[in-house]
């Protein structure tokens, strides 16, 4: 790799290869392209890597598939298996301090986050690393015509090679959450990062080989979602894909996983909505929003950026809520205060300027943010920053309210009837997270039924673990990624029927 944030300086050591990892060996890409990554906080380039194209994409498929079908992987004793994973999280955790920092640099969130991600990234291997010996099948009561008592049972065997394609906005912690249950499950994959941040995946390549994981287990390919994306998704040796992002790239995805009758699990977007209740507090709602919202900038496919405040609390949710946001630090993630980052690339703060242009131009009024922020260090003019922005009175017709924004923007509704709160919430294409606050146990469990939510939180916002399962509904997505539902995405259930009476 070549650090350009540091010339003539030396790499950071873990990631000297700054290569593409194939059959356990690093190389450079077939044609010797290379992608630049930068840092969200200058604009500057922080380092160049090989950046795979349609060749070394099947290079990799060959090399995954050559493990799944020769290799030692799915012969290894589970117990074997289980103890490589328990060492590559424990590897991790060792390194959570270059994983953090290296994460900051290239995704720009602040270092408090990035170390929560390296420490979730290893509580996933371990969470997976135990499910090795725990997931077997079963034997069937079944009770055939013949009237004998055949004796038929389940293997759970691994759905083959695996194509996984990840976004920017947890590059690490989404390919441990990725890797984690494919790899329990006894699979190989091909892993392409974002274009934007290819940095902290090369890093657990590192960690991986390091760990003892076969060569071609896992390789990882750093290219753009057009070419190196495409054409591992088209790929004839891919039995499976696992995509984590965009619901218009999955779209694609699932139609040439339907052509090929590849299996697919698909994690999308979200317009998730979070419902205060009369009874609510309101100091809490607006802590809880707040962070809903503005939690790694918004880029969150589970953030809250729909709030829907009822009229007895509206006056003072949004009064604290105003002043969380106003107080907020937004800063470069290395700042030790920094509470926000900036977003991660030039074409993404276009982006959401343009969501929150529209939204004024539509009539919504602005109460915080809207722009970039005053108070920024010297040094950072051309970082990608957006402050956190809260609008109310939005009209139906701002694209604010339908569409993902994924940044720190906020719009807010104010309710009065339950019934059309909740019909308002589910009025979206999307169906990946919602969440409310109240006391009252009945209003929330019945809310909890009526949303239309992969995942509903009440009095909280955000919380993960790898024993939930997560996922969407509608257009959010297709399967669940973590606890045991995100293991079964990688199993195929074979059944099979021993005649005991010929
Ligand atoms: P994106 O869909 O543009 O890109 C995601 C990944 O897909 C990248 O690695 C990209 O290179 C690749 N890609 C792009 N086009 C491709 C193609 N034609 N074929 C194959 N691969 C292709 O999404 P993004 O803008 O990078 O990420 C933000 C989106 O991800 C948001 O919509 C967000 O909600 C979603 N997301 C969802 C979850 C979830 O778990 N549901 C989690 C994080 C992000």
């Amino acid at each position: 790799m070549v650090d350009t944030a540091n010339p003539g300086g030396a790499a950071p050591a873990l990631l000297a290869p700054g290569r593409l990892l194939i059959d356990g060996a690093w190389v450079d890409a077939a044609d010797g392209a290379t992608l630049t990554a930068f840092n969200p906080a200058t604009g500057a380039p922080a380092a160049v890597v090989a950046e795979a194209g349609p060749e070394d994409v099947d290079r990799a498929v060959r090399a995954a598939r050559a493990a799944f079908d020769e290799g030692p992987w799915t012969r290894m004793q589970p117990a074997a298996r289980e103890r490589l994973l328990l060492r590559l999280a424990d590897l991790i955790e060792a390194e959570a301090g270059e994983i953090a920092r290296i994460e900051t640099l290239n995704q720009g969130k602040p270092l408090s986050i990035s170390k929560g991600d390296a420490a979730r990234g290893a509580a996933t291997f371990r969470y997976f690393a135990g499910w090795i010996t725990k997931a077997g099948g079963r034997t069937l009561p079944v009770s055939p015509p013949n009237g004998h008592a055949p004796l038929v049972y389940t293997r759970p065997e691994p759905v083959g090679v695996v194509a996984q394609i990840i976004p920017w906005n947890f590059p690490f912690a989404m390919a441990c959450r990725m890797l984690a249950p494919a790899l329990a499950a006894g699979c190989c994959v091909v892993l392409k990062p974002a274009e934007q941040t290819p940095l902290t995946a090369l890093l657990l390549g590192e960690l991986l080989v390091k760990a003892g994981i076969p060569a071609g287990v896992v390789n990882i390919l750093p290219g753009h979602g057009r070419r190196a994306g495409e054409a591992l998704v088209r790929h004839a040796g891919v039995d499976k894909i696992a995509f984590i992002g965009s619901t218009a790239v999955g779209k694609q995805i699932a139609a040439v996983a339907g052509a090929q009758m590849k299996r697919v699990s698909l994690e999308l977007g979200g317009k998730n909505p979070a419902i205060a209740f009369a009874d609510a507090d309101p100091r809490k709602v607006a802590a809880w929003a707040a962070n809903a919202i503005f939690f790694n900038a918004g880029q969150v496919c589970t953030s809250a950026s729909r709030l829907y405040v009822h009229d007895a609390v509206y006056e003072p949710v949004m009064e604290a809520l105003v002043e969380l946001a106003g107080r907020l630090v937004v800063a470069p993630g290395n700042e030790p205060t920094a509470a926000m980052g900036p977003l991660v690339s030039r074409d993404h703060l276009a982006r959401v300027s343009g969501y929150v242009d529209q939204a004024r131009e539509a009539g919504a009024r602005l109460l915080a943010g809207g722009g970039r922020p005053g108070a920024l260090p010297a040094g950072t003019e051309d970082g990608y920053f957006f402050a956190p922005t809260i609008f109310c009175d939005v009209p139906e017709s701002a694209r604010l309210l339908r569409e993902e924004v994924f940044g720190p923007v906020l719009a807010v509704s104010r309710w009065s009837d339950e019934g059309q709160v909740i019909a308002a919430a589910n009025d979206t294409q999307y169906g990946l997270a919602a969440g409310m606050f109240t006391q009252r146990l009945a209003t929330a469990h019945k809310a909890a039924a009526a949303l239309k939510a992969g995942i509903v939180w009440v009095n909280a916002f955000n919380i993960l673990d790898p024993s939930a399962p997560f996922g969407g509904m509608k257009q959010s997505g297709i399967g669940r990624d973590l606890g045991e539902e995100g293991l079964l995405e990688y199993l195929e259930t074979k059944t099979v029927w021993v005649d005991l009476d010929q």
